[in-house]
């Protein structure tokens, strides 16, 4: 019955690459197991959509992902009646398909979402784990292995776009901040083959960066962008170079920043 204790597959290297952080792999299987959903909140390039492509090939799961932005609509999830060959025929949308066969369905950015598909959604998150479909005045309800996953980076908000507390408390949450240095570090190694050294200066830039609230950056430097730069690196490309067009020039477009991240870099490289 419980999620948790399917087998899993056989060969962790089939899966996903993918290091765990702290008692993430934990917490989702026992949402799993419980039917919750699933909060992922974090800044961009953290490892939330790595996460989730992890778990759902751990756990066997197809994974729907939505990206929200407020071009898409209720009904571009739910589903739409379409005229083929003289007749009328529904074809269900990427939610509603997920939510039948029991697949994962990441939401992605839901504070991105218009209200209308968060109040598509709202069944999905209680006791009902249901979807009305009003244009086929159908109600279905999920099936047991259908399970809600979302993600919601709050720094990059700044307010504007907020997750009303009515939406985030329909979901338990998982915080995922930088990981700790020795972690970061096997991250950029097992990700790229970078050697432990340049893994070893990438990573302290970062912490370096990351310490530097004066320069107001929008967003600091996030696993994605070491992860880029150790690439970068991996594949013989300079590494100061590397750091300008994976770390520095993504960060800033002011003169005076890109300047003084660029000899932050050259103190590590
Ligand atoms: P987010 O969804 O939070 O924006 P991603 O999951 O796309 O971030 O992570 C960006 C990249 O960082 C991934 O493609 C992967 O290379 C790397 N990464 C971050 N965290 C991890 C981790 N814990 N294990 C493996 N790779 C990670």
């Amino acid at each position: 019955m419980a999620d948790s204790a399917m087998p899993l597959p056989a060969n962790e290297e089939t899966l996903p690459y993918y290091r765990p952080v702290d008692r993430e792999i934990e917490v989702f299987e026992a949402a799993a197991s419980q039917r919750l959903a699933l909060l992922l909140k974090g800044p961009t390039g953290s490892g939330k959509s790595r996460f989730i492509e992890y778990m759902a090939a751990r756990m066997g799961r197809r994974l729907v992902t939505v990206t929200c932005h407020d071009e898409t609509a209720a009904v571009d999830l739910l589903g739409r009646h379409l005229i083929v060959g003289g007749d009328t025929v529904w074809q269900d949308g990427p939610l509603t398909a997920a939510v039948r066969e029991g697949a994962i369905l990441y939401l992605d950015e839901i504070a991105e979402a218009r209200p209308d598909v968060i109040v598509a959604i709202h069944s999905l998150t209680d006791h009902r784990r249901s979807l009305y479909l009003d244009r086929r005045g159908e109600e279905i309800t999920a099936s047991p292995e259908f399970m809600l996953v979302a993600s919601f980076n709050p720094g990059y908000q700044r307010g504007i776009k907020e997750l009303k507390p009515s939406t985030r408390q329909r979901f338990i949450a998982l915080g995922f901040e930088y990981p700790q240095p020795a972690v970061e570090e096997e991250i950029l190694i097992g990700e790229t083959g970078i050697d432990r050294d340049r893994a070893s200066r990438l990573v302290r830039l970062a912490g370096k960066i990351r310490g530097l609230s004066e320069l107001a950056l929008t967003e600091t430097v996030s696993t994605r962008l070491l992860v880029d730069a150790a690439s970068l690196m991996a594949g013989d490309l300079p590494p100061r170079l590397s750091c300008r067009v994976a770390i520095v020039e993504p960060l800033s477009d002011d003169p005076d920043t890109v300047a003084g991240l660029t000899d932050l870099a050259a103190l590590f490289f």
